[in-house]
C-alpha cells in the first residue's frame, strides 16, 4: 500500500467522486489540486480518444492547450472561496483536434470541510464558440469597413450605422433617429429619382448610382451607391443595407484625364502647325515680296496672288483644325468625313514624327459621312497614331486606312449592330507589338508600359469613352516583334449624303443692293468693301459698333444688309444686333466671327438667329451666302 500516492489514501475512493455523472452523456472528470486526473467519466473519456483507465493519474497539461493550461491552476483560488464552484472554458486536444470546452467546476471535500479535489461537468462548445468568433469577426468588419454602412427598416428608418458612416457625415444613429433623417434619401437629385430608387429595391432588386451629396466643409462629395434587400431565412426582405462610398477623387480625375488628353494631343498638333504655319508664312511673304519688286509684271502679279491665295486657304485650314480642337464644349455630333481627318493629321504628323516614321493612307473613295464629333474622331486617330509611333522607336511604317463595312459583315464577337453600316478606320505599325497580358489590360486608364514622364496610360482609355460615346467599337490585333492593329468601328450617318466638297475659288455673285459693313479690323473692312463694291453692291463701312447704331438711327441710308463682326471693343455685335432687330427689323443680318462661345450663340439664337459665317472665310463663300441672304423673303417669323 506505501507504494500508492499518498492522496489516494486519504481521499474517499476514486469512483465514488463522480457520482451519478460517471454514467451520465455530460462529460465529467475529478482532478486532483495538484492537477492530475483522478477519474473520467466515459463521455469524456471518448471526447480525448481514450478508454478511461488510460486517463487515470495523467497530468492535465498533457491534454489541454498549453495556452489554457496555467488557467486551470487558478481556477483553485477561486474554488477555495464560497460558494465553492466556479465555471471556465479551456482548449482541449482531441482526436478531431482542439475543442472547446465549457465546464462547471465544484469542489469536493472531505468531512472536515477541507477540499481534496475538484469536480468539473461540462460540455463541448467548439461550434457555438467558432459561431461567436464568425460573428465578432462579421461585426468588426462591418463597424470597421473603409465604406459608410446603413441597415436599415423596410421603412427606410435608420437601423444601424457604422463608424465610417457617423465619420463622413458627422451623424451618429441616434442624430438620425431624433431627426427622424431619411437617410437613404442623401443625395438623390429630385423626387422622381427617389421614387425610382424605392420602386426597385422594394421589388427586391439593387440599386447602383453615383450620387453628389453636399457636405458642409467637404463641400460637394461624390459617392458611389449601393442598395441591396436583406432576407430572413426564408427569403422574406427585413431590412436593406446601403453602403456608401466617396468616389470624389475618382470623378476629378476623369476630369482631368480628359483635359490632360486634349492638352497632350495639342501639344502634338501645336508642334506641327507652328511648322506648317511658318513655311505657308514664308510663301505669303515671298510672293508679296515679289509681287512689289515686279509690279509692272502682270503675269508675275498673276501668280504671286495665286500662290499667295493657296497658302492662306492651307492657313485657314489650319485655323479650323486649331478651332474644333480646342474647343471645351460638349460633344457636338455631325457630318465628319473620315478620309478628311486622316488626311489632314497625317499632313500635320509627317512633320511631327521622325523621318524614319512613314506614312501610308489607304482610304476608300466616296466613304459615307459619319454622324460623330469631328475633334473627337481626330482625337481617337490622333491617340492610336502617336502610340503606333512609339512602338517603332527605331522607325517603320503607320498606314491608315478607311473602309465602309455592313454590321452584318463585321466578325463574330464584335458588338455591332447589325441593322447598322459601320467605317471602319485602322491604323496599323511595324512596331513592336504586344504581349497578350498587355493586351487584355490596353484600354485601362493610367495602365502603360512606358517608362515614367513618357507614358501617361491615358490615350487608349480616352479612345476607348469616345468610342463608346459615339456608339462604336474597337478590335485590336497583335504580334509581339510584328507590330499592332487597332480597327475603330464607327456608325456611319445613315441620312446624310456624302461630304460635299468645297467649292472651288469663283467669282462670286454680282448685287446692286445697299450694305453696311462693320469690323474694328482695317484690314478686313477694306477687304470687304473693296469686294462687294466690286461686284456691283453700295456698301458703307462702320468700324466700330457705336458708329454703326449711329448710321442705322440717323435713317438717311437705308441698307438691304448688314455684315456684322461680334468681337469689337465699346458696343458688341451683339449690341448693334439688338439695335436693328428694334429700330430697323426688316434689314437682313449676316454675322461673320471667329470663335463664337456658348453665351454667344445663345444670345444669336434669342435673336432670331442670323446667318453665321466663320472666320477665316473666302470671300466666294462669303458673297455667295450673301446673295443667297438677299434674295430670301423674310419669313413672318
Ligand atoms: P501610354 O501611351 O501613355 O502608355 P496608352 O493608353 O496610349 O498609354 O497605351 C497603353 C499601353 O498600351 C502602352 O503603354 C503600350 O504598352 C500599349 N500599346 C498601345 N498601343 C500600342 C501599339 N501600337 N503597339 C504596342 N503597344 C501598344
Ligand atoms: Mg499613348
Amino acid at each position: 500500500m506505501a507504494t500508492l500516492p499518498h492522496f489516494i489514501a486519504e481521499s474517499p475512493p476514486v469512483r465514488d467522486q463522480l457520482g451519478p455523472w460517471s454514467q451520465g452523456a455530460e462529460l465529467a472528470y475529478c482532478r486532483s489540486l495538484d492537477g492530475m486526473i483522478l477519474e473520467a467519466n466515459v463521455a469524456f473519456a471518448r471526447k480525448l480518444g481514450r478508454p478511461p483507465t488510460d486517463l487515470q493519474n495523467r497530468p492535465l497539461v498533457e491534454l489541454v492547450h498549453v495556452d489554457d493550461a496555467g488557467q486551470l491552476q487558478a481556477t483553485l483560488d477561486e474554488i477555495a472561496r464560497p460558494p465553492h464552484r466556479t465555471t471556465a472554458y479551456h482548449r482541449w486536444l482531441t482526436p478531431q483536434g482542439v475543442r472547446w470546452l465549457a465546464w462547471e467546476e465544484v469542489a469536493v471535500q472531505d468531512t472536515t470541510g477541507a477540499i481534496t479535489s475538484v469536480r468539473a461537468t461540462g460540455r463541448d462548445i467548439t461550434l457555438q464558440r467558432l459561431a461567436e468568433e464568425q460573428f465578432y469577426r462579421l461585426s468588426r468588419a462591418v463597424e470597421q469597413s473603409p465604406v459608410a454602412i446603413v441597415i436599415t427598416h423596410l421603412d427606410g428608418r435608420a437601423q444601424y450605422v457604422n463608424e465610417k458612416f457617423t465619420e463622413v457625415t458627422g451623424r451618429t444613429l441616434e442624430d438620425l433617429l431624433d431627426g427622424n433623417v431619411d437617410v437613404l434619401r442623401d443625395g438623390h437629385p429630385d423626387t422622381a429619382s427617389y421614387e425610382a430608387f424605392w420602386s426597385t429595391i422594394r421589388a427586391g432588386g439593387e440599386w447602383r448610382g453615383e450620387l453628389a451629396t453636399t457636405r458642409g466643409a467637404a463641400g460637394t462629395v461624390w459617392e458611389s451607391v449601393k442598395v441591396s434587400c436583406l432576407r430572413g431565412s426564408s427569403g422574406e426582405i427585413t431590412n436593406y443595407l446601403c453602403l456608401r462610398e466617396d468616389i470624389t477623387e475618382r470623378k476629378r480625375l476623369e476630369g482631368r484625364l480628359r483635359q490632360a488628353q486634349k492638352m497632350e494631343s495639342l501639344g502634338t498638333l501645336a508642334g506641327g502647325i507652328a511648322h506648317d504655319f511658318n513655311n505657308l508664312l514664308a510663301v505669303i511673304l515671298g510672293y508679296a515680296e515679289l509681287c512689289q519688286q515686279r509690279r509692272s509684271e502682270p503675269a508675275v502679279i498673276d501668280k504671286g496672288l495665286r500662290e499667295v491665295h493657296r497658302a492662306a486657304d492651307r492657313a485657314r485650314g489650319l485655323v479650323r483644325q486649331i478651332l474644333t480642337f480646342s474647343r471645351k464644349t460638349e460633344v457636338r455630333f455631325s457630318s465628319v468625313d473620315l478620309n478628311q481627318v486622316a488626311r489632314e493629321l497625317v499632313m500635320l504628323l509627317t512633320e511631327t514624327f521622325p523621318r524614319t516614321v512613314v506614312f501610308q493612307l489607304d482610304l476608300q473613295e466616296n466613304l459615307p459621312p459619319l454622324l460623330a464629333d469631328a475633334s473627337q474622331v481626330q482625337q481617337i486617330v490622333l491617340n492610336l497614331c502617336v502610340n503606333a509611333r512609339d512602338a517603332m522607336p527605331a522607325g517603320g511604317t503607320i498606314t491608315l486606312s478607311t473602309r465602309a463595312r455592313g454590321g452584318a459583315t463585321l466578325p463574330g464577337g464584335a458588338m455591332a449592330d447589325l441593322q447598322r453600316d459601320y467605317a471602319c478606320v485602322t491604323i496599323s505599325d511595324t512596331g513592336i507589338g504586344m504581349p497578350p497580358e498587355v493586351r487584355q489590360r490596353l484600354f485601362e486608364p493610367f495602365f502603360t508600359t512606358k517608362p515614367p514622364g513618357q507614358g501617361t496610360g491615358l490615350g487608349l482609355a480616352v479612345v476607348y469613352g469616345i468610342v463608346i460615346a459615339h456608339h462604336g467599337f474597337i478590335d485590336v490585333e497583335s504580334t509581339p516583334g510584328a507590330g499592332s492593329t487597332f480597327n475603330v468601328f464607327l456608325p456611319l450617318n445613315g441620312a446624310a449624303s456624302p461630304v460635299a466638297l468645297a467649292a472651288g475659288p469663283t467669282e462670286f455673285p454680282r448685287g446692286t443692293e445697299s450694305l453696311l459693313v462693320v469690323d474694328d479690323e482695317k484690314a478686313l473692312r477694306t477687304l470687304l468693301s473693296t469686294a462687294l463694291s466690286g461686284r456691283g453692291y453700295r456698301v458703307a463701312t462702320a468700324a466700330t459698333g457705336l458708329e454703326a447704331i449711329e448710321l442705322l438711327r440717323d435713317g438717311s441710308r437705308r441698307f438691304d444688309a448688314a455684315l456684322l463682326d461680334l468681337n469689337m471693343p465699346g458696343a458688341s455685335g451683339i449690341q448693334v444686333l439688338k439695335t436693328i432687330r428694334s429700330s430697323c427689323p426688316l434689314l437682313k443680318v449676316m454675322v461673320i466671327s471667329g470663335l463664337a462661345g456658348a453665351d454667344t450663340r445663345a444670345s444669336l439664337k434669342q435673336l432670331g438667329n442670323p446667318l453665321f459665317i466663320q472666320k477665316p472665310y473666302s470671300l466666294d463663300e462669303m458673297g455667295r451666302k450673301l446673295r443667297h441672304l438677299l434674295d430670301t423673303p423674310i419669313s413672318d417669323g
